[in-house]
């Protein structure tokens, strides 16, 4: 049997241009999705893209039986664990889907590596884990909070991974703390693609200019930010993906490890410079509102990125033409 790595939501944004960077650092990747925000034409694109097509199962986290069947039926090294519910507003109306999907399904997951002896472990936390930054830049000892079900699965998530560490010889965890992922393979294969209204900034002002929606509400100018709007630290996605690829390593050379990382760039920027560098990047006109601030949102939000770097060697590459740039061709090829 052939080393394998079982990347779970591996048919979703993040998890599939990782497993086009894990890929091309030469692992052989398998894909469990149950496909509930994602579709399997993401497979081909994929093996378009590396020129191997990923094994892929389509089953749920929370199938025990169907997980003990994978880990006796492939040699699985680690897992990428990107399978979850992330709209926050959703989790709000649905907390027990959220408890489920995310903590129960992990629990499950879990489990199934233990029974296999599988220990290494790759897991996708969120800078929303800091909940309203009493200092920037966040550093990862930042306090935690939660001001939704979705943070309080991560923050639950993380805990659960520390207990099995403490409590267990052997374990090999990275907590991957991402601030926000945004554009796509530059490919224009693979990319962003929520159903319905987006609930993020970067899908919403791609379909503005597009065309296909009219204008973006741009939700408060009052914040205590330089133009008032609010701020973040918007990653690209395939600099994140190689973050995942970086931390696999240093997991694999650890004897044992709980290593906790921030994946950004260190750099804050506005509701408005990003609908400002989308204008450029795709020369069409971004009509905008400024309307009253979200419920939840905090001003602003970027991560301290030395430990990553001193832990992983790993730093971001691209800036916000890139992340724009990339975004829009996305948008134009799946628009056609
Ligand atoms: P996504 O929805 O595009 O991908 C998640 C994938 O998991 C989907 O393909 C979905 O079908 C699958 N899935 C969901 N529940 C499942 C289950 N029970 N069993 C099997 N498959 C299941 O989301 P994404 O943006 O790629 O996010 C991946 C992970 O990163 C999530 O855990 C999310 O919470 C976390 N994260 C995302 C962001 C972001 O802004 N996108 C930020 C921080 C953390
Ligand atoms: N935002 C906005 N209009 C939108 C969506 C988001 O003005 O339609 C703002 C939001 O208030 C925040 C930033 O854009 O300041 C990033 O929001 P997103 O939902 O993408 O990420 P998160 O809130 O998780 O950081």
């Amino acid at each position: 049997m052939i080393p394998t790595i079982l990347v779970t939501g591996g048919a979703g944004f993040i998890g599939s241009h990782t497993t086009v960077a894990l890929q091309e650092a030469g692992y052989r990747v398998l894909i469990l999705d149950n496909l509930c925000n994602s579709s399997p034409t993401v497979l081909r694109r994929i093996e378009q893209i590396t020129g191997v097509e990923p094994e892929f199962v389509q089953a749920d986290i929370r199938d025990g039986g169907a997980l003990d069947a994978l880990f006796q039926a492939h040699q699985i090294t680690a897992v990428m664990h990107f399978a979850g519910l992330k709209a926050v507003g959703e989790s709000t109306r649905l907390p027990l889907a959220y408890y489920d999907n995310n903590v129960n399904g992990s629990v499950q997951l879990l489990s199934a590596m233990q029974r296999a002896n599988v220990n290494t472990f790759v897991f996708s936390s969120s800078a929303t884990v800091y909940g309203d930054p009493q200092k920037l830049p966040l550093t990862e000892d930042h306090p935690r909070s939660a001001t939704n079900p979705y943070g309080h699965t991560k923050l639950v998530v993380e805990d659960i991974l520390e207990s099995l560490y403490n409590a267990q010889a052997g374990w090999r965890i990275a907590r991957l703390r991402y601030f926000n992922p945004v554009g796509a393979h530059p490919s224009a294969l693979i990319g962003e693609a929520p159903q319905g209204v987006p609930n993020n900034l970067m899908p919403y002002v791609a379909q503005v200019a597009a065309g296909q929606r009219d204008r973006l509400q741009v939700f408060g100018s009052d914040y205590d930010t330089p133009d008032g709007t609010g701020v973040r630290d918007y990653i690209h996605v395939m600099d994140l993906a190689q973050g995942h690829v970086a931390a696999l390593r240093y997991c694999e050379q650890a004897r044992q490890d709980l290593l906790t990382v921030n994946l950004g760039t260190g750099k804050g920027y506005s509701v408005l410079d990003m609908v400002r560098a989308f204008e450029q990047a795709s020369r069409k006109t971004v009509a905008y509102d400024i309307v009253a601030r979200r419920p939840g949102d905090i001003a602003a939000c970027w991560a301290d990125t030395s430990l990553a770097e001193q832990k992983l060697g790993w730093r971001a590459g691209k800036n916000i033409k890139d992340m724009c740039e990339d975004a829009w061709r996305w948008q134009a090829a799946s628009a056609g």
